[in-house]
C-alpha cells in the first residue's frame, strides 16, 4: 500500500471523526466497565502483521468488533470510579492537529510557534488559576507541559535535589543522606519519584496526617526535619497535596511553606486533580500557601476538559531545573539557544523529544473561556454537593472525609463487608462505576464527580441505585 493521499486522509479523517461523535452520543449505552475477560482481546487480533497493506475502513470496523467490546468508558456519563479523566471536543481536534503538523518542538529553533504557544498558554493558564507571580515566563519561574503529575514530581525532585547538593549531585552522584517527605496520603508517584531518582525509600519520610481532615500534621513534619537534620540528613524536599487521591485532603501548605523557607527545602505541591478548582474564586481558599511553592503541578487532564495527557507543571526559578535537567551534545547546540533569549523545553522534562500539546490546551481554553471553565468546575462541585446531601439524608451511610471539590468518601456503618459487597453488586451492574478507598482502615466507597458528559440526573439515578441495591432487607 503507497502512503495515504492527503485526499484519501480526508475521506477517512472524516470518517475517523464521525466515528468519535458517534461514540460520544451513544457512550452511554455501553456498560461502564470493560467486559472482557483477560486475553480475550488479544485472542480477538491476528497473531502476525499483515503483509500487505489494508483498507482503513478495516480498522475502523474492527474497533467497533473487537475494542470497543474491550473498553472501560471513561467517558460515560455514570464513570464516578477514578477522577475523571474529561475528553472534549476542542482538546481532541488541537491534539489532532498537533499530530498533523508531526512536530518534535525539543528546541526552540525546532519549531519556535511549540515553545512559544506553550509558554503563552501556560502563562495563560497561571491566571486562571491566580497562581503566584513568579511562576510566570516574565519572571525567574515559567510553565511547561508534561505528560503527568508522576513526571512533574519526579524533575521536581531533581531539581530539589540538584538545589540540596549544591549542584554536586549531577557530577558525584547520591554521597549524601537526602530525604524528602510527603504525608501517607500521598501519591504513589512520590515514591516512585524517590526510587527512580537514586534517594532511595530509607530516605523517604511519611508525614503523619490528621485523623479528621487527613491533612499533612505540620508538627510531626518539623519534627522529621530537626531529627534528620540533628543526624546530619540533607532535608530536600517536601511534597505537599492539594487534593489527596484518596479523599481529597488538603495538607497546610501555608505552614509547611513557612517551614521550607526557613529551611531552604524545596516545596513542590502537587493539585493533581485539585489544580482545576482554583479557576473559581471561591475554591481558592484550597490554593492558600501556594505562594510558598518552589513548584506546582495541576492535571488539565483530570478535570480541566483536557485530552489525557496534559499536566501543567510551574516552577519558581527556572534556572533550578534547567540546571538539574541540561546536557548539551554538539548535535543540539545551535545558535538560538545560544544566545539565552529562548526557551528550550527539553530542559525542563525527562525526554528529550516533545509533541506539540499546548495546542490542545490552546483550544481548550479558547473554546470555554474563562467563564466556561469555571461553569464545568461548579457543576462537578454542585453535583457532589448534592449526592452528599442525599447520603447524609439516609442513616444507613455516614460520609467519612471533607468533600470540598468533587469527591466524595461514604460507606454504609457498620462493618466493612456490606460496603465490598455494595461495590461489587453496583459496578457489576453495568450501569455505574465507583471505586474504594480505606480511610482511617475503614473500606469507603469513592464516587468522584464532574464528568464532561456527567449531569445532575446522572448523579440523581447513580443514588437512586446505590440506596436501592443497599437495601434489600434479606441483607440487612
Ligand atoms: C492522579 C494523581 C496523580 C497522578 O497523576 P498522573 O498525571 O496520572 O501521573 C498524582 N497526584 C495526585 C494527587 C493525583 O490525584
Amino acid at each position: 500500500m503507497p502512503h495515504m493521499t492527503p485526499e484519501e486522509f480526508r475521506a477517512h479523517g472524516h470518517a475517523a471523526v464521525d466515528w468519535i461523535a458517534d461514540y460520544w452520543t451513544r457512550v452511554a449505552d455501553h456498560p461502564v466497565l470493560a467486559r472482557s475477560a483477560p486475553g480475550e482481546v488479544l485472542a480477538a487480533l491476528p497473531e502476525h502483521p499483515p503483509e500487505t497493506g489494508e483498507p482503513f475502513d478495516a480498522v475502523l470496523a474492527d474497533l467497533d468488533r473487537i475494542v470497543l467490546p474491550g473498553i472501560t468508558h471513561w467517558q460515560h456519563p455514570s464513570f464516578f470510579g477514578y477522577f475523571p479523566a474529561n475528553a472534549s471536543g476542542p482538546a481532541v481536534l488541537g491534539d489532532l492537529l498537533s499530530s498533523g503538523l508531526g512536530v518534535q518542538g525539543m528546541l526552540w529553533s525546532t519549531s519556535p510557534a511549540a515553545t512559544e504557544v506553550e509558554t503563552r498558554v501556560m502563562d495563560w493558564l497561571a491566571e486562571l488559576l491566580d497562581l503566584p507571580e513568579r511562576f510566570r515566563s516574565g519572571s525567574a519561574g515559567g510553565g511547561v507541559i508534561q505528560d503527568s503529575a508522576s513526571s512533574a514530581t519526579l524533575v521536581a525532585t531533581l531539581a530539589a535535589l540538584h538545589r540540596a547538593g549544591g549542584g554536586a549531585v549531577n557530577h558525584e552522584g547520591i554521597r549524601r543522606t537526602y530525604t524528602v517527605y510527603t504525608s501517607s496520603q500521598a501519591h504513589s508517584s512520590v515514591e516512585k519519584a524517590v526510587r527512580i531518582a537514586g534517594i532511595g525509600t530509607a530516605q523517604l519520610r511519611v508525614v503523619d496526617t490528621d485523623p479528621d481532615t487527613l491533612a499533612m500534621d505540620p508538627g510531626h513534619l518539623a519534627a522529621l526535619v530537626a531529627a534528620d537534620l540533628a543526624a546530619g540528613a540533607v532535608p530536600t524536599l517536601v511534597v505537599a497535596t492539594i487534593g489527596t487521591t484518596s479523599t481529597t485532603a488538603i495538607d497546610p501548605v501555608p505552614e509547611i511553606g513557612a517551614l521550607c523557607r526557613e529551611r531552604g527545602i524545596w516545596l513542590h505541591v502537587d493539585a493533581a486533580y485539585a489544580g482545576a478548582a482554583a479557576v473559581c474564586p471561591e475554591l481558592r481558599w484550597s490554593h492558600a500557601g501556594v505562594e510558598y511553592a518552589d513548584s506546582y503541578c495541576t492535571d488539565p487532564h483530570k478535570w480541566l476538559l483536557t485530552n489525557f495527557d496534559c499536566d501543567a507543571f510551574w516552577v519558581a526559578d527556572r534556572a533550578e531545573l534547567v540546571g538539574a535537567l541540561s546536557v548539551l551534545p554538539e548535535y543540539l547546540r545551535n545558535a538560538a539557544s545560544e544566545s539565552g533569549a529562548v526557551l528550550d523545553y527539553r530542559d525542563w522534562q525527562v525526554p528529550l523529544g516533545r509533541r506539540f500539546r499546548a495546542l490542545k490546551l490552546w483550544s481548550v481554553l479558547r473554546w470555554y473561556g474563562a467563564e466556561g471553565l469555571r461553569a464545568h468546575v461548579r457543576e462537578g462541585v454542585a453535583q457532589a454537593r448534592q449526592l452528599a446531601d442525599r447520603i447524609r439524608a439516609d442513616e444507613r451511610f455516614e460520609i467519612v472525609a471533607p468533600h470540598p471539590f468533587g469527591l466524595v468518601c461514604f460507606r454504609l456503618r457498620g462493618a466493612d463487608g456490606p460496603n465490598e459487597a455494595l461495590l461489587a453488586e453496583l459496578n457489576a451492574s453495568g450501569q455505574l462505576f465507583l471505586t474504594h478507598t480505606r480511610v482511617r482502615g475503614a473500606y469507603t466507597l469513592r464516587m468522584a464527580l464532574g464528568g464532561a458528559q456527567t449531569r445532575m440526573e446522572h448523579v440523581e439515578q447513580a443514588w437512586k441505585q446505590i440506596a436501592a441495591t443497599a437495601s434489600p432487607p434479606s441483607r440487612r
